[in-house]
C-alpha cells in the first residue's frame, strides 16, 4: 500500500510533471501537442513526462479527439479511476465521510451522529473519529491499496500545516492533533482543514470557482466561516484566522456571541440567527404556520421549516429570511470592500434558501457598493451543494497530489 501511495507524491517532485498533470486536469481532455503549446515545453519532454505518467497510471490516452481531416489525434485525461481518497466532514452534530475518485465522484457515502456534547473530550473525540473512519475503511471493497488519503474538514480553527485543530468552540475542544493521530492509525497521509476552507477549495477544482482566481467563499450554517481564495490559491493569513468572517462585528450592541463578543455577522445572518429570530416572533405572538409544525416546543423549529412555510407563504417565514439576506449583504459589502474578489459563494444550509435570501443580498450590494464595477461582483449559491465541504475535504488530499512538492514533509 504504502509504495503505490509514496510514489503517487513522489512524482510531483518534478515541476515538469505537475504542470503537464495540470494541465491535462484543467483542459479535460488534451493532446500532447497541445500540452507543449500551453506549457511551452518540448514535445520531446512531454512525450517523456506523459509516458511516466501513464505508467504511474495517472493519465489515460484516448482516441476521440476531433479530426482535421487526417486521423484522430491521440487525448490525454487524468485515470481517475486509478486512485481513491476518503473524505471526512466534521460539523458540530453529524460527521460525514465519503469515497471518491481523482475527480470527487462519491461512490460511498456514510452519515455518523457526533456523540453528545457532554460524552466529548479530545480524548473521547478524536477516538470517535478514528472508530467511524476505521468502520468504513472496511466497507469499501474496492482494492485497498488504490487509497491515497485521507481528507478532513473541520468545524473551528484549524492549523492546517500540523494538522491541529487548535479551537472548536461549538464541540468545545482545542488542540486535538488530527492529522498525526489518523495517520499513526491508518497509515496515510492525512490534511486537515477548516470546513469554510475546504469548501473554498472545493468549489475552486470542481464548483462554481473553476474559473475565478480570486474569490471568496461563505458556509453559512449554524455558524458562518469564510475560505479566501486568492491568486488560485486558499488563504490562511498569519494564523490560519483569515477568513473567520463570521465573528467581524457588525452591530457592537447585536446579540452576543459564541466568541464573547457581541454583534458578529453570525449572529445575524447565521442559520441559528434566523431561527432565534423566528422565535422570538411566535413569543410575541406574531401569527405563522410554524406554529402548527412544531407545536409549542420551540427546539423543534428548524431552518428547513422556516424555508418550507416561505414557500407556502408565510409571511413571518418569508420576512426572517429575507431578514437573514439583508443581514448577508452587509456581510458581503464589507468582504466585497475589503478584498475586492470577483465572486462571493454561498454554501451551507441557508444558501438552500437562495430563493428568498439571494434578492435582498444582490439588492443591498447594488444599493452600497462603491464602484459600478464593485456593485456588479458575482453573487452565487455553491454549485457542490450540501456535500460542498466533503468534497472539499477530497481536494485537500488532491491538490497535495496534483502540486509540485517543493521538498518532503
Ligand atoms: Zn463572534
Amino acid at each position: 500500500m504504502a509504495t503505490h501511495m509514496t510514489g503517487s507524491f513522489h512524482l510531483m517532485k518534478s515541476l515538469n510533471r505537475a504542470l503537464i498533470l495540470n494541465t491535462i486536469r484543467s483542459n479535460g481532455a488534451i493532446s500532447r501537442s497541445d500540452i507543449a503549446k500551453k506549457t511551452k515545453l518540448t514535445p520531446p519532454t512531454v512525450t517523456n513526462i506523459v509516458s511516466e505518467l501513464i505508467k504511474a497510471q495517472l493519465v489515460l490516452e484516448s482516441r476521440s479527439g476531433i479530426s482535421n481531416g487526417g486521423r484522430r489525434p491521440i487525448l490525454l485525461t487524468i485515470d481517475s479511476d486509478s486512485r481513491y481518497i476518503i473524505g471526512v466532514d466534521v460539523g458540530v452534530r453529524k460527521v460525514r465521510l465519503a469515497l471518491t475518485n481523482l475527480n470527487a465522484d462519491i461512490s460511498m457515502r456514510k452519515i455518523e451522529s457526533m456523540p453528545s456534547q457532554e460524552h466529548l473530550d479530545e480524548k473521547s473525540f478524536i477516538d470517535f473519529l478514528q472508530e467511524i473512519i476505521g468502520n468504513f475503511l472496511g466497507e469499501v471493497t474496492d482494492e485497498k491499496s488504490k487509497l491515497i488519503g485521507i481528507g478532513v474538514a473541520m468545524h473551528g480553527i484549524v492549523d492546517h500545516d500540523t494538522g491541529i485543530s487548535v479551537h472548536a468552540p461549538t464541540l468545545k475542544l482545542e488542540n486535538v492533533p488530527v492529522k498525526q493521530v489518523l495517520e499513526d492509525a491508518f497509515h496515510l497521509p492525512v490534511r486537515v482543514e477548516n470546513d469554510a476552507k475546504a469548501l473554498a477549495l472545493g468549489e475552486k477544482w470542481f464548483g462554481a470557482g473553476k474559473e475565478s482566481d480570486h474569490f471568496v467563499c461563505l458556509n453559512v450554517g449554524e455558524g458562518i466561516g469564510g475560505g479566501i481564495i486568492l491568486n488560485d490559491e486558499l488563504f490562511h493569513g498569519n494564523d490560519s484566522l483569515a477568513g473567520e468572517i463570521g465573528h467581524t462585528v457588525i452591530d457592537s450592541d447585536g446579540p452576543e456571541c459564541s466568541c464573547g463578543n457581541k454583534g458578529c455577522f453570525q449572529t445575524l445572518a447565521s442559520g441559528y440567527a434566523l431561527k432565534e429570530r423566528t422565535k422570538e416572533q411566535i413569543k410575541q405572538g406574531v401569527e405563522t404556520s410554524l406554529t402548527d409544525k412544531i407545536g409549542t416546543d420551540m427546539d423543534l423549529l428548524d431552518g428547513q421549516q422556516i424555508f418550507e412555510s416561505a414557500l407556502e407563504g408565510d409571511p413571518l417565514a418569508k420576512r426572517v429570511l429575507h431578514e437573514t439576506g439583508e443581514y448577508l449583504g452587509v456581510g458581503i459589502l464589507n468582504i466585497i470592500h475589503f478584498l475586492n474578489p470577483s465572486m462571493i459563494i454561498i454554501g451551507g444550509g441557508v444558501s438552500k434558501a437562495d430563493l428568498f435570501i439571494m434578492k435582498p443580498v444582490i439588492d443591498s450590494i447594488q444599493v452600497r457598493a462603491l464602484s459600478e464595477r464593485a456593485k456588479k461582483t458575482k453573487i452565487v449559491v455553491s454549485e457542490l451543494g450540501e456535500e460542498g465541504s466533503l468534497i472539499g475535504a477530497c481536494t485537500l488530499v488532491l491538490s497535495e497530489l496534483f502540486s509540485y512538492q517543493h521538498e518532503h514533509k
